[in-house]
């Protein structure tokens, strides 16, 4: 027998009308390439948005068709999302940060036939132009007046562009699990592969993300995403925000600690989200000047792993509350969370502290499971790590024209699971703590040692602005710990201090064998620390003996 509900497929489109219908005056303010602050509502957002997929339509634009963006995080960048997105076409965000052969590289396997940018990547558009024969327009998100010209290649002005459209556009019915977005992974090897998310997919993880035991965001907040739009859909927050009526405030190009906080003061912003090094920025800030925040509550951190001094920090000097968060692009990207439970409020505030700084506990909708090698499910226990394996609807199954083959593994009753390449423990409780990317982790002496555990106690140190650990060839224990460091500035700090930091706090044959001082450890394109280019540099280093 089956239920008898009516059968309306989740679209982003919905979302959209669902803010104008409800919200329609909840503000977007964004700081424009432009350089001024522009404000309008989610009732403007839907108007403009249904022009532009109407252009789109006269343009030739068609279902399934990729439509590429190089932009911050912007109302114009959000009207793309929904009037790409809406119209059945795919938004494919690309990441600026990326080398332009391999900006070229996407563009190309991804067939996008247009491409809309902010200006701060027009020398991006001139270095790829002639290798994307593909791309039929070259879209400048700037008012009329600012429109660049460029000897050689014609761009569409993306004022004009709307204008052409007609807002009484209406958003047609699709089916659910049409093509909404594609992000390529970071790709630090081999070439970056694309995950393909679904009209299906995406309202339901923008569902699960507003739980209040996950981003836990609400028509009272006033929500800045600092993670980029780029960048796996800035977390779903341009999905969450209207889905709960909430004002949204993006940054655009100003991601700088003093822009930044300007804006969260200016704009009365409850929330935030970004990855820890974006932070880092904003605290040294606040520090130097004095400062506090007036309105800000809490804030999402995730892409890499948030050391625990960051969340005394935020919660202990400045009264905010951090949500440590675990995902990935494969993921869209929500994963795991770490919140407290009724249970955890009669702990004492350093077993709480244990606990959110853990990456926490999935989401209703992900299932999680860590395994051995050989796909022995292995014990919540806290303490054994295995490798990390997810499955749900808004868990790829495959990348984009079936790169790298069928990326799942299967367990003994046939169900496929994506492995995160991520190596965790699990408590009894199900709190979900990573310890290292599989290929970073340090195996000394047949034991594993957790580069993360080790990276934030040293920038618990007050020297210590940044680390990073790496596993060193050794010819007695396989591997050898070496702790690279980026000291804070005036700060100083020795080695044998940094070492002696360590004893009493983690296992004596985890401490690391040597520490090497750097001015900058490089940083990949989403702000993760780039362990292959340290392996590279450190491949003739010798421990002390
Ligand atoms: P990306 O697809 O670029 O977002 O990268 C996903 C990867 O980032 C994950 O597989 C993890 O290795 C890492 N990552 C994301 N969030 C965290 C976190 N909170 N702690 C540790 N690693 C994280």
């Amino acid at each position: 027998m089956q239920g008898l509900m009516m059968d309306m497929p989740l679209l982003v489109s919905s979302i959209l009308e669902h803010a104008t219908r409800h919200h329609g005056d909840a503000e977007i303010v964004s700081r424009r390439v432009e350089g001024d602050i522009h404000r309008y509502t989610y009732a403007d957002l839907n108007v403009r948005a249904r022009a532009l997929a109407s252009a789109f339509t006269l343009q030739g634009v068609a279902v399934g068709d990729r439509i590429a963006t190089l932009a911050w995080n912007g109302y114009r960048h959000l009207e793309i999302y929904y009037g790409v997105g809406g119209m059945g076409a795919v938004v494919h965000t690309i990441n600026p940060r990326l080398h332009p052969e391999q900006i070229a590289w996407i563009i190309n396997h991804a067939g996008d036939t247009h491409l809309a940018f902010d200006l701060t990547f027009l020398p991006i558009i001139q270095a790829i132009a002639p290798l994307c024969p593909g791309v039929k327009s070259w879209i400048a998100m700037v008012d009329g007046d600012r429109q660049p010209s460029v000897a050689g290649l014609e761009l569409v002005n993306y004022e004009e562009l709307i204008a052409s459209g007609d807002s009484g556009y209406r958003w047609p019915e699709l089916d659910e699990r049409t093509a909404v977005g594609l992000c390529y992974t970071s790709g630090t090897t081999g070439n970056p592969k694309g995950a393909m998310y679904a009209h299906r997919s995406t309202v339901l993880h923008a569902y699960a993300a507003a739980l209040p035991d996950a981003m836990g965001a609400s028509a009272r907040d006033s929500v800045l995403p600092v993670v980029p739009m780029f960048h796996v859909n800035a977390w779903s927050i341009p999905y969450v925000c209207p889905l709960v009526g909430a004002k949204m405030v993006f940054p655009g190009p100003n991601l700088d600690g003093k822009s930044l906080y300007e804006l969260f003061e200016a704009e009365g912003v409850t929330y935030a989200a970004g990855v820890p090094t974006v932070w880092q920025g904003l605290l040294q800030h606040l520090r130097s000047n004095k400062l506090r925040f007036s309105t800000l509550t809490r804030t999402v951190i995730g892409g890499s792993a948030c050391p625990p001094a960051m969340i005394d920090a935020f919660r202990i000097e400045f009264g905010v509350d951090v949500i440590h968060a675990w995902g990935m692009t494969e993921m869209s990207p929500l994963g795991t969370l770490s919140r407290l439970q009724l249970k955890h409020l009669k702990l004492d505030e350093n077993a709480q502290r244990q606990i959110l700084a853990k990456q926490g506990h999935v989401v209703f909708g992900v299932d999680m499971k860590i395994v051995s090698d050989d796909m022995a499910d292995l014990p919540w226990d806290g303490s054994t790590p295995g490798n990390l394996l997810v499955r749900g609807p808004w868990v790829i199954r495959e990348y984009f024209r079936g790169e790298g083959g069928d990326p799942l593994v299967y367990d003994a009753d046939g169900r496929g699971w994506f492995p995160t390449g991520d190596v965790a423990t699990i408590d009894a409780d199900g709190y979900m703590q990573i310890t290292d990317r599989s290929k970073d982790v340090i195996k000394s002496g047949g034991e594993w040692i957790s580069t993360i555990d080790l990276e934030n106690l040293a920038v618990a140190h007050p020297a210590v602005a940044q680390a990073a650990v790496i596993g060193i060839a050794h010819p007695k224990w396989d591997e050898r710990p070496l702790l690279i460091v980026v000291k804070q500035p005036g700060a100083e700090v020795t080695r044998e201090e940094l070492i002696e930091f360590y004893k009493g706090k983690v296992a004596n044959w985890w401490i690391p064998d040597d520490v090497q001082f750097v001015e900058a450890i490089p940083l990949g394109a989403t702000g993760k620390i780039l362990k292959t280019k340290l392996r590279e540099q450190f491949r003739d280093y010798q421990l002390p003996q």
